[in-house]
């Protein structure tokens, strides 16, 4: 499993599948570790299964989405980028289609073409979609495949909420005198799993990768519980 290249726009295709699963995974984790804090914490103050119930929920939906606005916001620039390169590509193409030739086959030869078939590639390319060719071998992208700003901030939105769903139900299903340690337990069992998986689908040894996302997450959770814990010795 290797990282897709700029240079291999068209080997793309399972690459992204893997970022897409990768961004997935982190976001989940995400949700895991932000909604577990919160809600550890809000245990260290008080008993309150509908305090509890009402601080995960607000954390799980205030989370959610504001990763998806930060996806739609981040995707949709990338968006604008892409198509402004197409178009100054079209226009490129419509006003010098011979330095456009040229160019293509000069890509075409520094990827490993003799100068002749390389050529004879790019006028072959040229003719049946000139835009096209530009773009994959140019810019590495598919005219037709633009990422979806509104794709990008549902998957983010639901892979936030399928990991703060863990935290808020492991907080407030079991009975009072269980619930930080199944909490705590689910918890870290899960950021074994997403740190194994984030690490694999980034094709890096997962052993320190899914020990600093334990830590991580036990870190959060002790931090948060002991300010929980300050605060409703303090007071109320
Ligand atoms: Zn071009």
């Amino acid at each position: 499993m290797t990282e897709p290249t700029h240079d291999e726009p068209h080997g793309g295709a399972l690459g992204s599948r893997l970022n897409w699963l990768r961004a997935a995974v982190l976001g989940a984790n995400d949700g895991i570790v932000s909604t577990a804090g919160l809600v550890v914490g809000v245990a260290g103050a008080t008993d309150s299964r509908q305090a509890l119930l009402t601080a995960g929920l607000a954390g799980l939906l205030a989370g959610s989405m504001s990763m998806a606005a930060g996806e739609y916001v981040s995707v949709s620039t990338q968006r604008d980028a892409e198509r402004a390169a197409l178009a100054e590509e079209r226009r490129e193409l419509r006003d010098q289609p011979e330095a456009e030739l040229r160019e293509l086959a000069g890509l075409l030869e520094r990827r490993g073409l003799s100068g002749e078939v390389a050529r004879d590639a790019a006028r072959q390319l040229t003719e049946r979609d000139a835009l096209r060719a530009h773009a994959s071998v140019e810019l590495g992208i598919d005219p037709d495949r633009l990422t979806n700003p509104w794709h990008a901030a549902g998957a983010s939105f639901l892979a936030f909420t399928v990991g703060a769903l863990l935290p808020l139900l492991a907080i407030v299903l079991p009975p009072a005198a269980l619930r930080l340690w199944v909490t705590v337990l689910s918890v870290l069992a899960a950021l074994v799993l997403t740190g194994f998986s984030s690490a694999r689908l980034g094709a890096a040894p997962p052993g320190r990768a899914v020990a600093r996302n334990v830590a991580g997450g036990a870190l959060a959770m002790a931090v948060t519980y002991a300010a929980g814990a300050l605060l409703g010795a303090a007071g109320a």
